[in-house]
């Protein structure tokens, strides 16, 4: 069989749309000498902020750095539990890990696939100190619910909104319902600083401490340092990271948060196109957007259920790739990965609801950059891949 797109035209997945204002924003951020951490940082800080109609806003080197400093600054001690979702990325619990605390996972909902609030009940003891939400594929996680359990229980909310940068439930934006907001750049995210992150908080001493302990935790005037206000010494007041965010990924963030709506109604366009040609197809679609949430269309997911389709979900993936499309897989649950399993204990079949979509997820490309002509390819290499061969 010939396939939808040959080798040389092959789809990759997630591929950041880069335009020419970033192109000229780090060309001239080369020429000016001032690459590292600076004016384009507190730049697009302020203009990340303002999107999110918060105060401040700290850019930090990537999102993993956002939520292992968010759990820092949470004063998590060891012992201390986190709940979390078992369906996301591994940087969510190892944040969790390396910020001494243990993570606990609570089941997704089915049809959401986002954190359970009933599951997270279930999974309180009396030494749990914060939940971890994680806006799964954009679309946001039931933060009344959240919200009240955090409430009635005192515990801390770090919100994960690797996902979510544009992700609102009932008018407000994610990242500002909890004690901390965190934010991806990363390469196929919905907007890119190659590797980036920013992170929020609802109060003016965790904004500082985070700026003191992502770089190297020098006092917080060291930030000044970079400025021409005169010559400044600085003192470690704590033992820090290197998380800073530098101006020439900034150059980039500056330009593409300028278009994060437009691509947003980009990648609307391309979830109905999807949801509306596959209705008919025997495979999983995600769950309507319910009225009260503004979607991120972040990721395009289906579920291959070997019953409904002929295929397994790894086959699918292996014929999409041979049909010159990129897919992604997210995620596995966590309880599949070794490192989990022997070093908490957790099995697979404990989150049945994560361990079932885990094994039939499939992400299709839903990029801006995408054309019309790519969308239509998508969708002949879906079709194709679910034939009988
Ligand atoms: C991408 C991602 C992260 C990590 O983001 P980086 O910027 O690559 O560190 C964390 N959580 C989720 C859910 C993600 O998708």
């Amino acid at each position: 069989m010939t396939p939808v797109r040959a080798k040389e035209n092959f789809l990759i997945f997630g591929s950041p749309l880069i335009e020419e204002a970033e192109i000229e924003e780090v060309v001239a951020c080369l020429r000016s000498g001032w690459i590292g951490t600076g004016p384009r940082v507190a730049h697009f800080e302020a203009d990340f902020a303002a999107y999110k109609g918060v105060p401040q806003a700290v850019a930090l080197n990537s999102c993993t750095a956002a939520l292992h400093l968010s759990f820092l600054v949470a004063n998590l001690q060891p012992g201390d539990e986190v709940i979390t979702t078992p369906l996301t990325f591994c940087a969510t619990v190892n944040a969790i890990i390396h910020a001494g605390a243990t993570p606990v996972l609570a089941d997704v909902d089915p049809l959401t696939m986002n954190i359970d609030p009933n599951e997270i009940e279930r999974r309180i003891t009396p030494h749990t100190r914060a939940i971890a939400p994680v806006h799964f594929a954009g679309r946001a996680c039931d933060m009344d619910a959240i919200m009240s359990i955090a409430q009635k229980h005192n515990l801390k909310v770090i919100e994960d909104c690797a996902h979510a940068i544009e992700t609102e439930y009932k008018g407000r934006k994610a990242g500002t319902f909890g004690d901390f907001g965190c934010f991806s750049f990363y390469s196929t995210k919905n907007i890119v600083t190659g590797e980036g992150g920013m992170v929020l908080a609802k109060r003016d001493e965790d904004i500082a401490r985070l700026k003191v302990l992502g770089l190297h935790g020098m006092s917080k005037d060291a930030w000044k340092r970079f400025g021409d206000e005169g010559f400044k010494h600085y003192q470690v007041v704590e033992c820090g990271f290197k998380y800073n965010m530098m101006d020439m990924q900034a150059a980039l963030g500056i330009h593409q948060l300028k278009r994060v709506d437009a691509y947003w109604q980009r990648r609307s366009q391309i979830w109905q196109r999807y949801m509306d040609t596959f209705r008919n197809l025997p495979i999983g679609l995600p769950a309507l957007v319910e009225e009260n949430i503004r979607h991120a269309y972040h990721l395009f997911t289906i579920l291959i259920d070997k019953e409904k389709t002929g295929v397994t979900r790894d086959e699918f993936l292996d014929r999409m790739t041979a049909n010159g499309i990129g897919v992604g897989v997210h995620y596995l649950s966590l309880p599949e990965h070794p490192y989990y399993q022997q070093t908490f204990g957790w099995k697979p079949e404990d989150y049945p609801n994560a361990m079932r979509i885990g094994r039939q997820i499939v992400s299709l490309p839903i990029s801006a950059k995408l054309t019309d002509q790519d969308r239509q390819d998508v969708i002949a290499a879906v079709k194709a891949s679910l034939a009988k061969q």
